[in-house]
């Protein structure tokens, strides 16, 4: 007999006969002997509407905490929904809230981070039998307020609750049976990872592969908890996230990212002396804007261009916030792009296979895509390229590196 932590994802609970099934592979594994604890993300489609709405009130000015109090409210629903359907089951569940359970977090309203767990409540729930049924995504600061941990964050509320209660595994339950070598929504030949390193994993999830959120490879790479993508309607043993095994040959790319939300904003003509790029990315730090990518050209006549990504949500406002900094520093211009996508290739092995990234240009270059952008770090190289040759590019690299054969 074990504890799991079972998370079901928004296309596992998107209606009333899949959130019966959900209830269904719930008990069997109830019948089994297991302890489970359960935690929930809102119906398809629920956080983008709740999300729409706060913004169109407010003139796409919404107030945080008001956002978080209306985006939680989707997992309330699905928590009570998952509740009864389990009842049905002749299964003793119980709903709660992240105040209820207590999770806790920072402040951060729309990206908070989990700081503890009250777990007294939920173990002795489940010492009584009882199957807790816990909103994902949300949380709650030491003022009471209700946070939300950004989108996806189920993932890592689930994986957090797991290591609250030294769970045995943590299973992510969604609508694909593992992770795949790229999103098998654009490359049909992708293959299904039995094993995928943690330091591999928090690469690919950080690198745009939504199937987990970062956040939550990042604990359980820490906390060293055992997770596992699984399909919530299929059975099957999905991929497990491994610590490294030294001893075992590594594929020398894993897999391979895409992000479409990316955005590129140049500073041209800027004088190439110290201080420079403080003062252009001063301002854009403190605005909360995350930059990604950063290359400066090197000079000629004593200028030089700047360019940098961020995410596209930001696009705008970068740019609006540049325009007297341009003036201050006297560059010539900011211009941008905001249809451009990155993609990324993954894998432990690439630290001891020096050509990969040739290979990886040379593969864009024979189906004509220009690389705007490039960064790479041990396990993995990035570029950026227009976001119309973004599948074109996967595919491409997904058949050169031959990941689709086992
Ligand atoms: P959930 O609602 O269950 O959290 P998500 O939509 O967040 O599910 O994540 C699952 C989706 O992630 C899949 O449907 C798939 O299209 C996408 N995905 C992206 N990259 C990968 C990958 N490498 N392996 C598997 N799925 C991936
Ligand atoms: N419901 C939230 C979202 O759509 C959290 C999650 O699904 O993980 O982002
Ligand atoms: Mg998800």
């Amino acid at each position: 007999m074990s504890l799991i932590v079972q998370k079901y994802g928004g296309t596992s609970v998107g209606d009333l006969e899949r959130i019966t099934g959900v209830a269904q592979r719930i008990a069997r594994y109830r019948r089994q002997g297991h302890k489970v604890a359960v935690v929930v993300s809102a119906m398809s489609g629920e956080t983008n509407r709740l999300t729409a709405m706060g913004e169109d009130i407010s003139q796409q000015r919404p107030d945080p905490r008001e956002m978080d109090v209306l985006t939680a409210s989707g997992e309330q629903v699905t928590i009570a929904l998952l509740s009864m359907a389990l009842q049905v089951e002749s299964i003793d569940a119980k709903s709660m809230l992240a105040d209820q359970v207590a999770i806790r977090t920072d402040s951060a309203h729309g990206k908070a981070r989990i700081l503890e767990i009250d777990t007294d409540y939920l173990r002795s729930e489940m010492d009584r039998g009882c199957v807790p049924v816990v909103a994902g995504f949300q949380g709650v600061d030491k003022n009471g307020n209700i946070t939300t941990l950004g989108r996806g964050g189920s993932d890592t509320s689930a994986v957090a609750l797991a290591s609250a209660l030294q769970a045995d595994e943590c299973q992510i339950c969604t609508d694909v049976d593992g992770v795949y070598t790229a999103d098998p929504r654009v490359v049909s030949e992708a293959r299904r990872l039995d094993h995928v390193t943690f330091e591999e994993m928090l690469e690919l999830a950080s690198l745009g592969s939504k199937v987990l959120h970062p956040r939550s490879v990042e604990f359980a790479g820490r906390y060293r908890i055992p997770l596992r993508v699984m399909s919530t309607f299929a059975d099957g043993p999905g991929t497990l996230i491994t610590v490294e095994n030294e001893n075992m040959e590594q594929p020398i790319v894993s897999g391979i990212a895409h992000a479409r939300d990316e955005a590129k904003i140049t500073v041209s003509g800027v004088p190439d002396i110290p201080g420079i790029a403080s003062k252009i990315l001063g301002p854009v730090g403190r605005a909360n804007v995350e930059v990604d990518m950063i290359v400066q050209n090197t000079a000629a006549d004593g200028l030089t261009d700047f360019t940098f990504t961020v995410t596209r949500q930001d696009y705008e406002r970068t740019i609006a916030l540049l325009a007297p900094v341009v003036e201050e520093i006297s560059a010539r211009s900011v211009s941008g792009d905001n249809e451009i996508a990155k993609v990324s290739m993954v894998g432990v092995g690439m630290r001891s296979h020096a050509g990969v990234a040739t290979r990886m240009f040379d593969c864009l270059a024979s189906e004509n895509i220009n690389i705007q952008m490039i960064s790479t770090s041990e396990i993995k190289i990035s570029v950026v390229v227009a976001e119309k040759y973004m599948e074109l590019a996967v595919r491409a690299l997904h058949s050169e590196f031959g990941l689709e054969e086992d």
